[in-house]
């Protein structure tokens, strides 16, 4: 059987990832995964376990153990908004894990090396099910080094930042301020660029789109054209 064809999607937060990647998936009928929701369902089991963001290293293997033992499902779900929905354990979490709490709690657990070795395999069998387009940190340098086409999405830091918040606000869930939201961008992006492990970096071979000043619309425009053009190019079978 030949590889399914993967698209994978890097860079930090609020660059336009998520967005962008759903309506691709609509668009060039590929399953959508959420890598980042996966670390987040790992935090969300971690305060639920007692743990606090401060936890330390003392911590980890107990952490490490949650994520190896967690059942990660992706169900589309009807009527409910997002469809595409996350269970841990058999837990709806989905609403649960987007506040800036759970983003600062995935950020520091998945420096741990056995989170990351905990998720990966999984991640790998996600993208290998079908045509897939993979959004996270490390898909283009780990998971799927391999991947036929990689993008790496930036955008500045003040735009991202105020991406997240309208996003909050869209949930009502906007209990933090612009200047707050900012702060705590910078120490994510600093945590996930410098960690020992898979830390955030375009890959070589990532097209890279500095998404600043473009609309949703441009980045998926664009996107789109590239992945056409690449699946144009490969052989009949690897098109997916
Ligand atoms: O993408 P999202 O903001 O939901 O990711 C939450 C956190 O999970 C990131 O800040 C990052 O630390 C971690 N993550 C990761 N590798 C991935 C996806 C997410 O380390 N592939």
């Amino acid at each position: 059987m030949s590889t399914p064809f993967v698209v994978a999607v890097d860079g930090p937060a609020g660059t336009g990832k998520s967005s962008a990647t759903k309506r691709i998936a609509d668009l060039l009928n590929l399953i959508h995964v959420d890598t980042g929701a996966l670390y987040r369902g790992v935090a969300y089991l971690c305060f639920e376990a007692g743990f606090t963001a401060d936890f330390d290293e003392s911590d980890h293997a107990a952490i490490s153990k949650i994520a190896e033992k967690t059942k990660f499902e992706f169900k589309r779900v009807k009527d409910r908004n997002p469809k595409n929905r996350l269970f841990v354990n058999g837990k709806d979490v989905t609403s649960m894990i987007r506040t800036p709490e759970m983003s600062m709690m995935a950020s520091r657990i998945s420096a741990i090396p056995g989170v990351r070795s905990a998720l990966k395999g999984l991640q790998r069998t996600l993208g290998l099910q079908a045509p897939s387009i993979l959004e996270g940190r490390d898909i283009g340098t780990v998971i799927f080094p391999d991947a036929p086409i990689k993008f790496f999405l930036t955008a500045s830091i003040d735009e991202r930042a105020k991406r997240r918040l309208a996003e909050l606000e869209a949930q009502d869930s906007d209990t933090i301020s612009f200047e707050e939201l900012k702060e705590q961008i910078r120490i994510r992006d600093e945590g996930d660029s410098n960690r020992a492990i898979a830390p955030l970096k375009k890959a070589p071979d990532a097209i890279e789109i500095d998404t600043t000043s473009y609309t949703l619309d441009q980045v998926v425009k664009l996107m789109a054209e590239q992945i056409r053009t690449v699946q144009g190019q490969l052989p009949k079978k690897d098109q997916g």
